[in-house]
């Protein structure tokens, strides 16, 4: 596996590869690598011929009382799994590197980033888009690879490569669990004891709701309320719980494509989750152990 850190270095690498005809596929991540992660690299060697991983803590999308400096890294560990798993080149930039000054150009996200992680987290969006925007700059890629565990984001990231014409595929990869329902996060390190048990709210919540739909439950309010029951759990302080489209505006009428979006605490940990309701938290792909 080919590893750098310079933008220019790793332009001048994908300019080289498609200069030979490879399409290159990217896999942005912030590292601290679990089987979520390592599935969308699967699915971007299915899709090109060279997959470029990228590991970086965005500073830009932390809040001042976020975890940026607590955000678990493990770049050794990191560098052996993608290496394993097939990553043809490992894109480790620093900070420095990245925002030599601080950027005052910065992607507006527009009204989807004004609800649910937008609201709670004030700026996210514009950090994510922004870097994301950078990073599909400096690889130029032909398809990048998300994970709908982060569907705000993912259907923002969508939006950007169209709206901005950035020319590349974006594809969008199911969520990994374990096998007892939680979607896997980099963040789940930070659960101990009781909560990595209360975590299961999110899961149980989504299934509820998924379960009161197929029952003929055809009222989003209804079904939110349901899902609210589920998710307010012993050790768990529920944020939102949330019915909509791609466009994450909230939906009058449910159906198959309708998406539950769930964010709730458990101890000092914040946690989100999704299921689309016509595949179910079943048809997410699950994992022992992580
Ligand atoms: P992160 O390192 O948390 O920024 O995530 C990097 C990419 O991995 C994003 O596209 C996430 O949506 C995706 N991802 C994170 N967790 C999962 C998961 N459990 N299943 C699928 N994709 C995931």
């Amino acid at each position: 596996m080919h590893e750098v850190t310079g933008l220019k270095e790793m332009r001048a690498w994908s300019r080289a590869e498609r200069a030979r005809s490879r399409r290159i596929g990217l896999v942005p991540t912030m590292g601290f690598l679990h089987e979520g992660h390592l599935q969308l690299v699967d699915r971007a060697k299915q899709r090109a011929d060279r997959v470029v991983m990228s590991i970086f803590v965005n500073p830009l999308q932390f809040g001042p009382t976020e975890d940026l400096a607590l955000y678990p890294r493990d770049l050794e560990r990191d560098r052996k799994l993608a290496a394993e798993r097939g990553v043809d080149c490992l894109f480790v930039p620093d900070t420095a590197a990245m925002y030599p000054i601080e950027p005052l150009v910065r992607v507006s996200p527009g009204p989807m980033a004004d609800t649910l992680e937008g609201a709670t987290r004030r700026g996210h969006f514009v950090g994510v888009l922004t870097v994301v925007a950078k990073l599909f700059h400096i690889v130029e890629p032909d398809i990048a690879v998300f994970g709908r565990k982060d569907f705000q984001q993912a259907m923002l990231v969508r939006r950007l490569a169209a709206d901005l014409d950035f020319g590349l595929e974006i594809d969008v990869a199911p969520t990994v669990r374990e096998l007892d329902g939680l979607a896997l996060s980099s963040r789940n390190t930070y659960l101990k004891g009781d909560d990595r048990r209360a975590a299961l709210a999110l899961s149980r919540a989504l299934r509820a709701v998924e379960q009161a739909w197929r029952g003929g439950e055809a009222d989003p309010q209804a079904l939110q309320r349901r899902g609210m029951q589920t998710l307010a759990a012993p050790g768990v302080t529920p944020e939102y719980l949330e019915l909509v489209d791609e466009q994450i505006r909230p939906v009058a009428r449910v159906d198959a494509r309708t998406v539950v979006v769930v964010a709730a605490r458990v101890g000092t940990t914040r946690l989100i989750d999704n299921v689309v309701l016509g595949e179910g938290v079943a048809g997410d792909v699950s994992v022992r152990g992580s």
